[in-house]
């Protein structure tokens, strides 16, 4: 075990193993004061990038609402599931954005997400009072990244996502509790090297020009989902490539994903029967009401069903990408 620093042991080590069994992988325990960086952080994103003003902004907002609305939080716990212990199919890999599509979150009946939900019966057993956004929408916590880097359990690296020793395919959840305590890990991460630039480089959009900052605007991730699939006027649509539903590239061009085999683990319930539905074409001749229910719930509330028009709206995009692709061939 890595944990360094630990207050209130008893009761920290406690909610360390009942997140374990409510199926995460790594859990740290944080103060309010932790997230001091991370408003630094975001403050400098803000200067570096100002058209990103709009959505830092927010983020700084989120973590004074927090402490406006929940008045009784003392800690904040972060709890990591890691990604890669599920397989993820090759007919929908470079098209459908791993994080949202095995994401614990995609399927709120399923069995990953119901094991999620131990977790707060385990704080009402207890007599702790807790929120998160499993229970209220107001307690979403922006920077869980940075969080989870001042707990110790992963490194943010240029790229802006979160790596734990596996790699970045990491999902993070966040809860805030009434009592005092904190659990800290000490897990010597090795940097980035010096001169690596492989992920701005895979980057179709620019929308990682530099270490540590986006422009989300012309990033793919938010263009195919929280932009309902429209391309900003200042990039080609063909710079989308084949992207259906987010993007992967800065992911999976880092040396530090490299080494993960995805036809490894085991399935993730329920993908494996939709894939031929995902292909564009039957995406775009499905009805909205079909795609509402069969895909947007698994994106991780990144397209939400009464957005489902969306997927159309990639689909064609992709299928003309896909033909401009094979005539170029030709010619
Ligand atoms: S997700 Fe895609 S578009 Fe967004 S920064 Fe990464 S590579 Fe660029
Ligand atoms: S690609 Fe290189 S610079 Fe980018 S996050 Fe990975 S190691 Fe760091």
């Amino acid at each position: 075990m890595t944990i360094t620093h630990i207050e209130n042991e008893k009761l920290s080590m406690q909610i360390y193993h009942a997140c374990q069994s409510a199926g995460y992988d790594d859990c740290g325990i944080i103060s309010f004061e932790d997230m001091n960086e991370y408003i630094l952080r975001t403050k400098e994103r803000i200067h570096k990038i100002p058209d990103s003003s709009a959505l830092y902004q927010y983020a700084l907002h989120n973590l004074e609402q927090l402490q406006t609305q929940f008045p009784w939080a003392r800690s904040i716990i972060i709890c990591l599931s890691w990604l890669g212990k599920y397989r993820y199919p090759p007919k929908i890999t470079g098209m459908y954005a791993k994080g949202f599509f095995i994401s614990r979150d995609s399927d709120k009946n399923g069995p990953e997400y119901q094991q999620k939900l131990q977790l707060g019966r385990w704080f009402d057993k207890n007599h702790i009072q807790w929120t998160g956004a499993i229970k209220d929408r107001r307690a979403n916590i922006w920077g869980l990244r940075q969080a989870a880097q001042a707990a110790g359990i992963g490194i943010i690296r240029r790229n802006n996502f979160l790596y734990n020793e596996y790699g970045s395919w990491v999902e993070l959840d966040g809860f805030l509790i009434d009592q005092n305590c904190r659990l800290y890990h000490d897990k010597h991460f090795q940097p980035c090297p010096p001169n690596c630039t492989c992920c701005q480089q895979a980057c179709p959009t620019a929308a990682l020009s530099a270490p540590y900052t986006l422009n989300p605007a012309r990033c793919i991730s938010t263009i195919t989902t929280f932009a309902k699939g429209v391309v900003p006027k200042e990039l080609d649509e063909q710079q989308i490539g084949v992207w259906m539903v987010g993007c992967d590239a800065c992911q999976d061009a880092c040396p530090f994903n490299r080494r993960h085999d995805w036809s490894q683990g085991r399935d993730f319930p329920g993908l494996e029967d939709l894939i031929d539905f995902m292909q564009p074409e039957n995406i775009l001749s499905a009805n909205e009401e079909e795609l509402a229910r069969r895909i947007c719930p698994l994106t991780a509330d990144h397209i939400l069903p009464e957005d489902a028009a969306t997927l159309k709206i990639n689909a064609q995009r992709v299928l003309r990408n896909q033909k401009a692709k094979a005539d170029r061939r030709q010619d």
